[in-house]
């Protein structure tokens, strides 16, 4: 009887199995064949379903990486590629760097035309932007000076930095750009700043086909009037070479000599200048560009004609610097010009005097290795893209340099910058405190300094000669 049972369970699960076709002769022999074909389906189920699972979990993986992607806005403008992270340590690294000199009066001018990409935002990649580079070098620049400068020369408005700072007096953010259907859709002139950064943001839109003429007509008088009421102690200059006539995605008629002036006009100030690249995307005349505006930053007008070199052939058939602008109508008439420029002076107008704060903290600097390559052991670096373990790394040296430690021994780097600290401390010793810096673990010699308002800086009214 318990024979019949099992028979009858076992000729079910056959069935179940689809092969229960197979005659079993006796009871006996349909058993084992039974227990043969349920073995080798408990291994099957058993293998579905892991591989059931393992599916399911790379599915859910896939979604989280999806959402990720997504969330960052990462994918069509701002793909992922091989060297991402190198690309952007690199860039970033470049415009922090040279804020550094600048803090540090290594220099005059800083140069890192790999950086100025100003679309990306805190938590968000946007047109070919991960990280905001000006950002991070502004932050860092706002470590010595009370204020700062930007200002966007690229056809597209920039965005991602006017967001950061929009709230803040203490930087101030102008920005040339096509405005109208166009990429990324902000920075209309009635965009000024919000709460203490009200009137500290300035757009300037534009039409298609401006031409070096008309650019200046409002770049001059209203970069002059930023200078006279803001003072700032750095400027950060994006110069993004896609306004240059004849690139492929911009829709502006300056040449490069329109674009480089500029430079020129900021560079006349006499204030800490970080210049920074951008957009571009004939590129070579994006060379053309940040070749001549090098120049500029270093005072020299170089020839047009061009010496030889690797790749000379890109730049025919004329093979010059320069290349003539084109005949493109220009849709900015003086009207809209005037409206513009007589608007954005009037905002200016309305700020009494250059902010002033006072630092309670002062941030430590950023300490940029200075490693020399040729010295350094190729097989010791660290590839930031490479697939190695975490563990397997070595450990990174710190770059942040705490200057409540005691150091050992001052470089002259840092009596250097004591130097440059205790004269401005003694320049505002006798005012009255207003805004707070707000980060950092380091105090400036175990003070503070505190700050007159608009008694900090010297007038602008005269541009100068850096030279000069
Ligand atoms: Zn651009």
């Amino acid at each position: 009887m318990r024979d019949t049972y099992l028979h009858l369970a076992l000729s079910s699960l056959l069935n179940n199995l689809a092969i229960s076709r197979v005659a079993a002769p006796c009871a006996f022999s349909l058993t084992g064949l039974a227990l043969l074909v349920y073995s080798l389906g408990n291994g099957y189920w058993r293998k579905l379903l892991s591989i059931w699972c393992r599916w399911k979990e790379e599915k859910k993986t896939q979604q989280d990486q999806l959402r990720q992607l997504k969330r960052f806005n990462v994918g069509e403008d701002c793909p992922v590629f091989d060297g991402l992270y190198s690309f952007c340590q690199t860039y970033a690294g470049g415009s922090v760097g040279g804020a550094v000199k600048l803090n540090h009066g290594h220099c005059d001018i800083a140069v890192n035309w790999a950086g100025g990409l100003h679309h990306a935002k805190k938590c968000e990649a946007s047109g070919f932007c991960y990280v905001n580079d000006i950002v991070l070098a502004i932050l860092e620049l706002l470590k010595v000076h009370e204020r700062v400068l930007y200002v966007d020369i690229d056809i597209h408005h920039g965005d991602g930095v006017e967001e950061a700072f929009y709230t803040t007096d203490r930087v101030m953010t102008v920005s040339f750009h096509k405005f109208g259907d166009y990429f990324p859709g902000t920075g209309d002139v009635r965009d000024i700043g919000f709460g203490s950064g009200k009137y500290y943001s300035l757009n300037v839109p534009l039409d298609d086909g401006i031409d070096d003429e008309s650019y200046q007509s409002l770049f001059k008088p209203i970069m002059g009037k930023v200078m006279e009421v803001f003072k700032p102690g750095a400027v950060v200059l994006q110069c993004g070479a896609d306004s240059l006539s004849g690139d492929r995605l911009g829709c502006f008629n300056l040449s490069i000599k329109g674009h480089a002036e500029c430079v020129k006009y900021m560079r006349s100030f006499n204030v800490p200048l970080l210049l920074l690249g951008g957009g571009g995307y004939t590129i070579r005349n994006v060379a053309r560009c940040w070749c001549y505006e090098t120049g500029v930053a270093l005072g020299i007008e170089l020839e047009d004609k061009m010496p030889q070199h690797e790749y000379y052939e890109y730049f025919g058939p004329d093979y010059t610097l320069h290349v003539a602008p084109s005949n493109m109508e220009n849709k900015n008439s003086r009207q809209i010009l005037e409206d513009i420029r007589s608007k954005l002076l009037d905002n200016l107008s309305k700020l009494q005097h250059a902010p002033s704060v006072q630092f309670q903290e002062r941030p430590p600097d950023t300490e940029l290795p200075e490693a020399d390559e040729d010295q350094e052991d190729a097989d010791s670096r660290w590839d930031a893209d490479s697939d190695t373990n975490d563990e397997e790394r070595k450990p990174i040296p710190s770059r942040v340099r705490r200057e409540n430690v005691e150091p050992e021994g001052k470089g002259t780097d840092d009596m250097k910058m004591e130097e440059r600290l205790r004269e401005v401390e003694s320049t505002f010793a006798d005012s009255t405190s207003l805004k707070g810096c707000n980060s950092g673990s380091a105090l400036m010699d175990g003070g503070q300094i505190k700050v007159e308002q608009g008694s900090s800086n010297k007038p602008f009214d005269q541009p100068t000669d850096i030279n000069s």
